[in-house]
């Protein structure tokens, strides 16, 4: 039960509102920053899974035609060792030495080189066509090396086709294991481009060819002026060949842009395979999503903390209307002094906080003396006048912070004394009665000395079971002072044990 009243008085407060209108908003903030991050994770995660799809693809599709090449390029050096080849006619022997694959699409030539680079043996004519490419890289490679294998040249343009081409080439040995020439087969860029642009990878994206040198074979979107580019050397490439392959986020040294790399070596070739995305594509769908929530939210958190503030400043204005109620409620609206009901209030207080400190204090019940006259004589507004008057004087006979003066009735007023035994209470009552003498209405004629209280005196908790039994013994004092000729204080009796008898004595004449 407490529990929901305590909530309840909480939900009242402006200072809850107030806090309210700001964690919520930026509890709102955390939230959908976290989302964001969220999404952007995402958004990459997304990129990285379609850069690794698109690069085993290509991969694979690079490594297989290559490899069917290489096997072609093998079954030639084998086939010219087997027994005749050499002397059959020439159309038998190419028959014998080159398989379908010579025809593939994108293959340019495949052609047989003696050790002086003379084309000897043509897959697709008998005779051969005439070339000699004993000046290009790879033939004087396997003149100077045996055991190269399969080596791949840098772009080339055919001296036969004059198509954009890179060789494929392996070293043919002369039985005595001297170089013999090579044969080679070289294959259409073409073939490279047309599988590139099949895809599609936005305005900054790119896939990029190498050989492992670093030199660049192809490059989707193409710009003849990237084909034979090397960028060995540079960070991105250290990384493709050291890693084999992975993913960085990495300027290009081409245009600068900042790309996410993926990247694989191609099979067991000396090629060097990549799938870039421009990180500002990646983000960009995200970026777009991003401002949007964020517009949104910091709307809707700018509109909490508005409306927040707005109804913690209502709240504020009605406790303080409410307080500015409850004042009024316990003041008198003639004399402005606090009412009965105040009295009562702080006459409880005071008495626990007495009974707890065992200490006296002290209380006066005061009533104007024959005031019925004043009203019959001069009017009920001058009576009025009058009471405002008394009011004045017992406002000025006290002066400790505690003091309480309270209008109780019509002409009955108190005075509540904490902390104060009898003499301390028969000063008050005597400075009041002194004031009350100077008190003068001249608009109606009533000078001072006019005008009279008489007071009862009772000194509490000691001597009362309670605060009605001491209001009691008060008001019988004050009967007591009415009786004794008006204009005086009189004490009530005190507790047999105590000085009852003595008090009961004391009176204060004005
Ligand atoms: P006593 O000395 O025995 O107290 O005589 P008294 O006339 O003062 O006492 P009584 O109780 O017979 O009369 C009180 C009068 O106070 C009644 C009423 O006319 C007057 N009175 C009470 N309240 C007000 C008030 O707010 N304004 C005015 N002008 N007079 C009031
Ligand atoms: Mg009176
Ligand atoms: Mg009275």
């Amino acid at each position: 039960m407490a529990l929901p009243r305590r909530l309840a008085r909480r939900l009242r407060s402006s200072r809850t509102w107030i806090a309210l209108g700001i964690l919520a908003p930026v509890g709102m903030v955390i939230v959908s920053g976290l989302m964001l991050l969220d999404l952007r994770r995402d958004a990459w995660a997304m990129a990285e899974q379609t850069s690794k799809n698109l690069l085993k693809v290509i991969e694979r599709d690079i490594a297989r035609n290559v490899e069917i090449i290489d096997l072609s390029l093998r079954a030639v050096v084998d086939n010219l060792k087997a027994p005749g080849v050499t002397e059959a006619t020439p159309e038998l022997r190419q028959l014998i030495l080159f398989d379908r694959a010579s025809t593939a699409q994108d293959l340019g030539v495949m052609l047989v080189l003696d050790e002086n680079g003379d084309s000897v043996i043509d897959a697709s004519s008998v005779p051969p066509r005439k070339l000699n490419n004993a000046d290009r890289d790879y033939f004087r490679a396997h003149k100077a090396a045996p055991k190269l294998g399969l080596v791949i040249s840098r772009p080339l343009v055919s001296r036969l086709t004059g198509a954009r081409i890179v060789v494929l080439s392996r070293r043919i040995d002369k039985p005595d294991g001297s170089f013999g020439g090579i044969v080679l087969a070289s294959l259409n860029l073409s073939y490279f481009s047309r599988l590139f642009d099949q895809i599609g990878l936005g305005k900054g994206g790119a896939i990029n060819l190498y050989l492992r040198d670093g030199t660049r074979l192809m490059r989707h979107p193409f710009v003849e002026e990237d084909i034979a580019a090397n960028i060995d050397g540079t960070p991105n490439f250290d990384r493709f060949v050291r890693e084999r392959s992975g993913a960085f986020v990495g300027s290009s040294v081409r245009d600068g842009i900042e790309r996410h790399y993926v990247f694989t070596k191609v099979g067991e070739w000396p090629l060097v395979l990549n799938v870039a995305l421009s990180t500002y594509e990646i983000e960009a769908a995200w970026g777009a999503k991003a401002l949007v929530i964020s517009v949104v939210v910091l709307s809707l958190c700018g509109l909490t903390v508005f409306l927040s503030l707005l109804y913690g400043r209502d709240l504020r204005r009605r406790a303080a209307l409410q307080a500015e109620l409850a004042e009024l409620s316990r003041t008198d609206a003639l004399t402005g002094l606090p009412n009965r009901r105040r009295f009562e209030e702080t006459f409880e207080r005071v008495w626990v906080g007495a009974q707890r400190t065992r200490r006296p204090f002290s209380l006066l019940v005061v009533d104007a003396d024959h005031f019925k006259r004043y009203n019959d004589r001069y009017g009920h507004a001058v009576g009025d006048e009058v009471l405002k008057g008394l009011a004045a004087c017992l406002g000025a006979s006290v002066h400790r912070p505690d003091d309480l003066v309270a209008r109780v009735g019509g002409e009955e007023f108190v005075i509540l004394l904490p902390e104060t035994d009898v003499e301390g209470a028969l000063r008050i009552a005597g400075k009041l009665h002194a004031a009350v003498s100077l008190l003068a209405v001249p608009s109606a004629g009533i000078g001072a000395g006019a005008v009279t209280v008489s007071v009862g005196l009772a000194v509490g908790p000691a001597d009362a079971a309670s605060p009605n039994d001491l209001y009691r013994k008060a008001d019988a004092a004050l009967y007591a002072a009415k009786e004794g000729g008006r204009n005086q204080t009189q004490c009530a009796p005190g507790a047999p044990e105590d000085t009852g008898a003595v008090i009961a004595l004391r009176s204060v004449r004005a």
